[in-house]
């Protein structure tokens, strides 16, 4: 919003670098990233990527595009580049693409010993047969490729460039990253096995990219640039490892028109800010660019325009790769170019917008509320809507939900007014912020804050713990009841639906107990984990950190069971084991005594107790409507508000990515026209064929 010169120091990042025959215009690289909706919903996908074109991308690619029916990833929704009936969703695609002077990018994928093949029922074909590797241990296995289908797979490579770039690309990325690409299972000896020309030494596995890049180049005749996405480090004695994977790029020094490199498998590649700093990737790709005389990109979860120029000024990159970064705020290069760095929307490293991948939905981001709703609502990262005929509102409450809600309606140009019962803004991300590993949620609070503070039309104000009195007097004609959520005393969450017995003598806690500063000190506690996302093992850390012995049960097999979707499980269960916790899985409690816990085992009901001198229950979350509900109940109407809405975790507790939709949308929705019971985004539809 601000308007600022920008340092020179930042001005190497808008240097243009050649690709080959293309010249990007700057050092930003938005890497191919998955979302959610790939080949299902080609036009919010090719929306989504219009406005990085709008703010400011140098590049911009497609998330991995599967080559042939022959590996495929069901049940994850990528691009699909099967026959000539998929070039027009592409081609629209690269168009919104290159529609501000980006070059469009196009990343093919052969996932060999990943691709299971649940929807084309294709045998599978792998460097080396074996069971497939994916996350879901699908109970198949792939069939080991001869010569012929090396042959084939070469000419599928060839027909996907050629539609490529029939549908306008200026760039192909081959997958040879995160595990996931078949570049990578030639290069790694623990997939590749052969013992024919393509298998042994380095010289052998490096033969199949040697040929599909010179292949390539044939079919592009001059007219696109290639590159090569490999993984930094594959673990394992085995393994593509970093020494390796520079020994393959001193041997081919120029085979790709751009190196592109990533950390390990995809959860190092997209570490958590819980886990992972900024940069994290620094040392496997320094050194690199001295090996090769093609441009490098890399990534690191890159927002801040100093630790990019480093990497640039160091030799460390040529250009600055981004998923999420790009996904948070599409105009990050703009802003930065602009000198409003004050006006970046941060990534919080939450990996919400991987879960939408994980679980086949559309993706959401937790920043960017408008990500994946551009083309189905029309929602843009940085534009706000028209202001409609409706004044002023009143919103209650200054979480995630409220601040999103009063900093959109803001931008739109009505009256708004934030009432927060507390001295902070932030409702729960002022508390969470707080927590082992979550300080980087805090900028969902700074980010509104820091944007709602300019806009004279919004006023905010602190320690006003609204009564409905204050509410049906304040006379604003709309009301927004963003009271948030309490997390539960009792063990009623999804096993539990009802309480169980408990003796009034034990010491019960719940996370927001921790979060302001009570619970236990030391001792035994029993953390009881019924939510199976980030809090439970976040609180378990904070209570080791406190001095207390921690036995973590929860009725799952595994200990944070739905992090799997932010990548995060295992190296939270790798935490939590190394702090000392005490992992008691497929067990729940069925009473809590004085001193003890009577646990039952969730597949035999066999009973075992626990000692405890505390219990910490991570279950689920009251709803704050007290103050919805009382507002309803008197004559609202009649004190002459208009409209009165529950919105965020006052609705329905969720994640704080729910709840900052919950806010955009109903400052999305405020005068808009009545739809009834139209449903409220835009969906393509499969064509019939006859
Ligand atoms: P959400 O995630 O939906 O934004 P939060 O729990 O983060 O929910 O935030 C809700 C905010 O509402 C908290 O900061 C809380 O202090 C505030 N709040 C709750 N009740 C009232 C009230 N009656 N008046 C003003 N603020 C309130
Ligand atoms: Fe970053 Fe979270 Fe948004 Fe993903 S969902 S881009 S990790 S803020």
């Amino acid at each position: 919003m601000a308007s600022s010169i920008r340092p020179s120091r930042y001005d190497v990042l808008f240097e243009p670098v050649r690709i080959g025959p293309k010249l990007a215009k700057n050092r930003f690289y938005q890497v191919p990233h998955c979302n959610g909706g790939g080949y299902r919903d080609p036009s919010a996908v090719a929306e989504m990527r219009r406005t990085k074109a709008e703010g400011g991308w140098g590049v911009i690619f497609t998330e991995q595009t599967e080559i042939h029916q022959s590996s495929e990833i069901t049940p994850f929704i990528e691009q699909r580049l099967w026959d000539d009936r998929e070039i027009p969703a592409l081609a629209r695609m690269a168009e919104a693409m290159k529609s501000h002077g980006a070059l469009a990018g196009i990343q093919l994928a052969y996932s060999g010993i990943n691709g299971p093949n649940l929807y084309s029922r294709e045998v599978p074909l792998a460097v080396t047969g074996g069971p497939i590797l994916t996350f879901t241990a699908d109970p198949v296995q792939a069939r080991t490729i001869d010569r012929d289908d090396i042959r084939n797979i070469r000419r599928w490579f060839r027909a996907a460039i050629r539609r490529a770039k029939t549908a306008g690309f200026d760039l192909v990325c081959l997958y040879g990253a995160h595990g996931f690409g078949i570049f990578q299972h030639f290069l790694s000896r623990v997939t590749n096995q052969r013992s024919d020309e393509y298998g042994g030494s380095l010289e052998n596995r490096s033969r199949f990219v040697r040929e599909v890049i010179a292949e390539a180049r044939e079919e592009m005749g001059g007219e696109m640039a290639i590159t090569l996405r490999l993984s930094l480090h594959e673990a394992g004695a085995l393994g593509f490892s970093n020494a390796e994977v520079r020994d393959f790029i001193a041997l081919n020094r120029d085979l790709p028109d751009l190196w592109d490199l990533a950390h390990g498998t995809w959860e190092n590649c997209s570490g958590t800010s819980r886990f992972a700093p900024e940069a994290a990737q620094e040392d496997l790709v320094r050194g690199i660019k001295d090996l090769t005389s093609k441009p490098v990109v890399g990534v690191g979860r890159f927002t801040s325009a100093d630790a990019m120029v480093r990497q640039v000024r160091e030799g460390i990159l040529d250009f600055i790769g981004a998923a999420r970064p790009s996904i948070a705020d599409p105009f990050l290069p703009k802003k930065i170019e602009e000198g409003r760095l004050e006006d970046i929307r941060e990534c919080i490293g939450c990996n919400i917008c991987v879960s939408g991948d994980m679980t086949g939905a559309i993706s959401r981001c937790t920043q960017n509320t408008a990500f994946m709703e551009e083309w189905r609502k029309g929602w843009h990262p940085e534009h706000p809507r028209a202001k409609g005929p409706s004044e002023s509102i009143l919103i209650v409450g200054a979480g995630p939900t409220g601040l999103e809600a009063a900093l959109q309606l803001g931008k739109r140009g009505y009256r708004v007014a934030l009432a927060e019962a507390t001295t902070t803004l932030g409702g729960r991300v002022a508390r969470e912020r707080g927590l082992p590993g979550l300080s980087a949620w805090g900028r969902v609070a700074d980010y509104r804050t820091g944007q709602i503070a300019p806009l004279p039309n919004v006023e905010t104000y602190l320690d006003s713990c609204m009564t409905a009195d204050d509410v049906l007097e304040m006379g604003f004609e709309h009301v927004a009841i963003a009271t948030g959520a309490t997390w539960r005393r009792d063990a009623v969450a999804r096993l539990h639906l009802v309480p169980i017995p408990t003796e009034p003598g034990m010491p019960l806690f719940t996370p927001d107990d921790l979060m302001a500063g009570d619970g236990p000190i030391d001792g035994r506690v029993m953390l009881y984990d019924d939510d199976h996302f980030y809090m439970g093992s976040v609180i378990a850390e904070a209570l080791v950190a406190r001095g207390c012995q921690v036995d973590f049960v929860t009725p799952a097999t595994k200990i944070a069971e739905w992090t799997e979707n932010t990548l995060e499980q295992a190296v939270i269960m790798r935490r939590l084991l190394s702090l000392g916790v005490n992992v008691v899985p497929s067990k729940a409690p069925e009473a809590i005594g004085a001193g003890e816990v009577r646990l039952g085992c969730t597949w035999t009901g066999a009973q075992t107790t626990i000692a405890a001198d505390a219990v910490v229950m991570v279950a689920s979350r009251t709803p704050n409507d007290a103050l919805y509900h009382e507002l309803r109940a008197r004559d609202w109407q009649g004190a002459g508000i208009l409209s009165l809405k529950l919105i965020g975790d006052a609705a329905a507790p969720g994640p704080i990515a729910w709840a900052t939709y919950a806010g955009r949308r109903y400052a999305e929705e405020l005068d808009a026209p009545d739809i009834g019971d139209a449903l409220s985004f835009r969906r393509e539809l499969a064509g019939l064929l006859p």
